[in-house]
């Protein structure tokens, strides 16, 4: 038995966004919020769902001096049949724990966090958005709470889940994105924090994105940490590639987050009967592959684009155009699948989907 949710509704509804305007990413946040406290020697307690507002942290809060802090991010979507879906929520809440152990931030259990999100997107279930594309992003997420400048793990943390109704992703449809090999910054090393999804990650990694910005590319394409030579994912998703007719993706290596999106990618092609092979792919691979035409499509993988096909890759001197600049064959069938069974749109085959 899961303990009980306490409840407190809201009695000031929050402002909602304008149906038919354009629907922002991580804008707007629906009327309640999860949260839960950790207590040394005591665990996890206190769970509550209660009205989406500001947190009281003091200044000395450990998050804000030494980073011990966590997030996932998954969706909901209303189904044609009115019914609501939610995408492998338990791979969210297990990888969530192996981030904690990283930071050393105590397990939560996952199963309890996903009957949690469910509790929460019934509650405020009339914030999913129900045009073509659009959902209720999910954040779960943890932080120290300890009141100490001391460098230690805190004793103290609270994990709290916010739900953000969000617009498609490809509002004009699914246009290639051109991505900047990145050589000097990297984002992860062995042994560091790349299979977490920590907030330093990103906090780290944000000077490259700029620089790509300001020379015109929209991701960057990260190498490993120690060579430059191998590459290991992209923004902030993971990368795969179409080459002699096989899905080829970086192994998972412990600098690269393993991502969900990732995954279904890999069991669809396997169900497909399409050939996958994760291992070390050089950067130098893949501009021949590129130069010769048997790199044949390049795709990052994650839960807010779910498939964003790469056009035109960037390294150094070197640009290559991949598929003309369009998306192929297998990104297409990928996102059309994936898309189509969290949407309640196709059958779902694979066992991927939790009903709210
Ligand atoms: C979240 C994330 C991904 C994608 O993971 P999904 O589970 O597919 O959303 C890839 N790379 C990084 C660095 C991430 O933070």
């Amino acid at each position: 038995m899961f303990p009980t949710i306490q409840v407190t509704k809201t009695t000031q509804p929050r402002k909602r966004p304008v149906p038919g305007e354009t629907l922002p990413f991580g804008v707007f946040f629906s009327d309640h919020m999860f949260s839960m406290d950790y207590v040394e020697g005591q665990g996890w307690m206190n769970p509550r769902i209660e009205p989406f507002g500001p947190i009281q942290l003091e200044p000395t809060a450990m998050v804000f001096h030494y980073g011990q802090a966590v997030f996932e991010g998954l969706k909901a979507y209303r189904c044609p049949d009115g019914s609501i879906n939610l995408f492998r929520p338990l791979l969210n809440f297990k990888r969530l724990n192996r981030s904690d152990e990283r930071l050393v931030i105590p397990a939560l259990d996952p199963e309890f966090c996903v009957q949690a999100t469910i509790e929460l997107v019934r509650m405020d279930k009339d914030w999913i958005p129900t045009g073509e594309g659009e959902s209720l992003y999910i954040r779960p997420f943890v932080f120290a709470t300890d009141q100490f400048l001391g460098v230690r793990p805190s004793k103290t943390y609270r994990f709290m889940i916010l739900l953000s109704p969000s617009g498609a992703y490809y509002p004009q449809g699914i246009d290639p994105v051109k991505i900047y090999v990145e050589d000097r910054y990297v984002r992860a090393v062995r042994g560091g924090t790349g299979y977490t999804k920590c907030a330093g990650n990103y906090a780290a990694s944000l000077i490259a994105q700029d620089i790509a910005h300001k020379k015109g590319y929209v991701q960057v394409l990260w190498l490993d940490g120690v060579e430059q030579k191998y590459i290991e994912e992209v923004g902030s998703m993971n990368i795969l590639f179409v080459i002699d007719g096989k899905l080829v993706t970086p192994e998972l290596n412990g600098s690269i987050l393993p991502g969900i999106t990732r995954q279904s990618c890999i069991e669809l092609a396997e169900s497909l009967g399409i050939r996958v092979e994760e291992r070390k792919v050089s950067i130098d691979e893949i501009i021949d592959a590129g130069k010769s035409g048997r790199l044949t499509e390049a795709f990052g993988s994650g839960t807010a684009a779910v498939i964003s096909p790469v056009g035109q890759l960037k390294y150094g001197d070197t640009e290559i155009i991949i598929n003309n600049n369009q998306i192929g064959p297998v990104s297409r069938l990928f996102y059309d699948t994936i898309t189509g069974v969290q949407s309640g749109k196709l059958e779902d085959k694979l066992g991927w989907i939790v009903k709210v």
